[in-house]
């Protein structure tokens, strides 16, 4: 019989992890993907159709390139793993048994880390930090605000997903915003962090661009979220009380998807750690975990991280399976970021093993006060990467 490999998830992690594998052992290795939903909603570029730049159709994949692969796609979800007897069991009562396992889960969203929200309230406060229902929600309530209207995003702590995301997610408010009637609106950044990524970025372009609209309040300033209230959409810090705010945008405290903590994988943080030579759990030799649910050492929860993991976690399934050669793990990401639909930024770098962990050997980012022409550039280049890795997820 050949040789088993089940993929849980099928994100850019999963999906990216299971392509490959079908593909580069040409039939050589039995491959299933367990991923409940039909068609995967990216949250890279959800900033991009709030800000009116984007479809929300665009955000949209289906599995069948994976199936062209011959990847055996099950959408059911995963209920359990049962590590001693290597099988996983799904929500409709079967079990796969596998070889080798591949978990890219994604996050959990912390539902009691803000005080007084709650997943009852999550279409009241929306989070949108999973793409989907709740991402149509946020747009339906951005574009519901009045010109004055209140915004207040809740900025989550570390570590989570997309570090740049809250900070492109107040620039693409502030353009819809500022260009469709409503400048005298304003939004204020209530955050647990002392600094955020690309910080010297955001705010040069947030003063050129939306001066007076976007008030970062670091925790010294704010002196701390006390607590949110969904019923008369109040927000509350040491400093301040907002009431009456048109928008409260909740993007709370993350930790590894569900199914990785249940079978035993995360560790006191609530994340994933693994051999950065392999993206292999530490827990388990037999289990990869890879994307946002793993500790990825230097590199970000990111797509790009996300899909390069993969790509490392399948050719070391190759090599344990069917002998393929396995060359040393490398790993790379970049993260776009728009200021306007003009101007773009970016951060990344590339990855190697040192120290057990994974380590950035060099990085880039953007310069404060660069020509236009160079970040409209750098916002083709986003367009580029979005459609190329896309592609490259899902075939
Ligand atoms: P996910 O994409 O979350 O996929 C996990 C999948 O696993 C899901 O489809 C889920 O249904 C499935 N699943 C979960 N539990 C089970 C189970 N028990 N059984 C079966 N299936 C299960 N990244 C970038 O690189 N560039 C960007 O510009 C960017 N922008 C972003 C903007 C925003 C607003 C946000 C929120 C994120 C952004 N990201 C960006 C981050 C990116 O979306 C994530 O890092 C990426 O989706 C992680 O991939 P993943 O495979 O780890 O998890």
């Amino acid at each position: 019989a050949r040789p088993r490999l089940v993929v849980v998830g099928g994100g850019p992690g999963g999906a990216t992890a299971a392509r490959y594998v079908a593909k580069d052992a040409a039939g050589a290795i039995d491959v299933t993907l367990v991923e409940p939903n039909p068609t995967y909603v990216t949250c890279f570029h959800s900033n991009l159709f709030l800000g009116g730049l984007r479809s929300f159709d665009s955000l949209l994949h289906g599995y069948e390139g994976l199936a062209r692969e011959g990847v055996r796609v099950i959408h059911e979800a995963a209920s359990a793993i049962d590590r001693d007897r290597r099988a996983v069991v799904l929500s409709g009562g079967g079990r796969l048994p596998y070889d080798r396992l591949i978990l890219s889960p994604g996050i959990d969203l912390d539902y009691g880390s803000v005080p007084g929200w709650s997943r009852d309230a999550e279409d009241i406060m929306p989070h949108a930090w999973k793409a989907g229902r709740q991402t149509q929600i946020l747009k339906a309530k951005l574009d519901a605000v009045p010109d004055g209207g209140l915004i207040v995003i809740i900025a989550p702590p570390n570590p989570y997903r997309c570090p740049p995301g809250p900070y492109e997610r107040a620039s693409m408010m502030a353009h819809v915003l500022k260009t469709k009637g409503r400048g005298r609106a304003k939004i204020i950044i209530v955050d647990p962090k002392e600094k955020f990524s690309k910080q010297g970025l955001f705010q040069e372009g947030w003063e050129a661009n939306y001066p007076g609209m976007i008030e970062w309040m670091a925790p010294d300033i704010s002196d701390g979220l006390k607590s949110v209230d969904p019923k008369t959409s109040t927000v509350v810090t040491g400093f301040e009380t907002y009431r009456d705010a048109a928008l409260v945008n909740v993007i709370p405290a993350q930790m590894a998807g569900a199914i990785a903590r249940q079978a035993g994988l995360a560790d006191a943080s609530r994340w994933c750690p693994i051999d950065p030579d392999s993206m292999a759990s530490r827990m388990d030799a037999a289990i990869f975990v890879i994307g946002d649910a793993a500790i990825p050492g230097d590199m970000p929860k990111s797509a790009f991280a996300a899909n390069s993991q993969a790509k490392v976690a399948a050719m070391k399934v190759r090599a344990d399976l069917i002998g393929a050669r396995a060359f040393p793990a490398r790993y790379a990401n970049t993260c776009w970021s728009l200021i306007t639909p003009e101007d773009a930024v970016k951060v990344g770098g590339r990855y190697a093993p040192a120290d057990g962990r994974i380590r950035e050997v060099e990085g880039f980012i953007s310069q404060t006060g660069e020509p236009p022409a160079l970040r409209r550039a750098t916002q083709d280049e986003n367009m580029g990467w979005y459609a190329a890795i896309t592609a490259d997820i899902f075939g």
